[in-house]
């Protein structure tokens, strides 16, 4: 049994070698040793996240804020008649500014106290594997959504909507940006489901920054209101997409579920959603 398992290491040790290398592998590690070298752990823990975050959120937020000037990609708007306003715009700008700066900024600055606490390594020589990586990204999506279904459902409870998330339903038909748009305890709330995979998996400064960015790169795509016909986010089975979360902003009611349709399956809180897709197929039809 022992003999196995090291003739199957050295196999896909042997394996690796006729991989081509990653071209872009040199300058990125270029750029990762010039920042371990030339910044103190919290410099990079504190500022590094913040900027990461920050870039992150508005680069992946731009294609379906310029979209709304290109004609030709209103065909794949889900809900055409509601486009997006500059008011709107400017005011989902105004309260994410705030919240990026008053609450989530100390939040993940607290990445330093976690990070030493825990001794993860920064430096590129200790960075997971790749395929190690896209796996621990896969478990947290698993987790966000499994979390964000149950909470983002009770926050639906009409006891205490008012009060927290319908600041993130004042948009009906969402855009890109509405992703972070909500209460304060919303995002604390709701925010809690991204924390749990770092505070399972954390290895290494790279799994965090690739998870935050995972995480943005899903949510703003659901709420960009846009359903483009090729994305590689639907290869991930299940994956719920633009078109399961707008209905969500439309219909107030059902589809829960953040990344995943399999929640919403399960407990049926996906009826309006088949219903209202079956409807539309038809008026296709006629
Ligand atoms: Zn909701
Ligand atoms: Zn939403």
């Amino acid at each position: 049994m022992a003999e196995e398992g090291i003739i199957g290491t050295m196999r896909l040790s042997e394996f690796w070698e006729y991989v081509p290398e990653n071209p872009l592998k040199p300058p990125v590690e270029m750029a990762w040793n010039y920042m371990t070298d030339n910044y103190t752990r919290f410099q990079i823990a504190t500022v590094g996240s913040v900027m990461v975050h920050m870039l992150s959120y508005y680069l992946i937020s731009l294609p379906s804020i310029i979209a709304q000037f290109l004609p030709f990609m209103q065909r794949f708007k889900i809900q055409k008649d509601k486009p997006e306003t500059a008011e709107g715009q400017w005011k989902c700008i105004k309260l994410l500014l705030f919240s990026q700066l008053c609450i989530q900024l100390p939040l993940i600055c607290g990445t330093y106290v976690y990070c030493e606490v825990l001794s993860i390594p920064f430096e590129w020589d200790k960075m997971p594997a790749w395929y190690v990586l896209l796996a621990q990204f896969y478990g947290c999506l698993v987790i966000e959504d499994t979390w964000h279904y149950f909470l983002h459902r009770a926050l639906h409870d009409k006891r205490i909507y008012k009060y927290i998330h319908k600041v993130h339903h004042n948009f009906q038909a969402p855009f890109g940006m509405v992703a972070e748009y909500a209460h304060p305890a919303e995002t604390m709330i709701l925010g809690l489901g991204t924390m749990w995979g770092i505070l399972l998996m954390a290895n290494h400064l790279a799994f965090l920054w690739g998870w935050m960015f995972v995480r943005l790169l899903e949510t703003i795509d659901v709420h960009s209101g846009y359903d483009l016909p090729i994305n590689p986010l639907h290869l991930l089975p299940f994956y719920g997409g633009a078109r399961f979360h707008d209905f969500h902003h439309m219909n107030f009611n059902g589809n829960y579920s953040s990344t995943f349709t399999w929640w919403d399956k399960i407990f049926g809180t996906d009826r309006q959603y088949k219903e209202y897709m079956e409807k539309e197929k038809g008026n296709k039809k006629d």
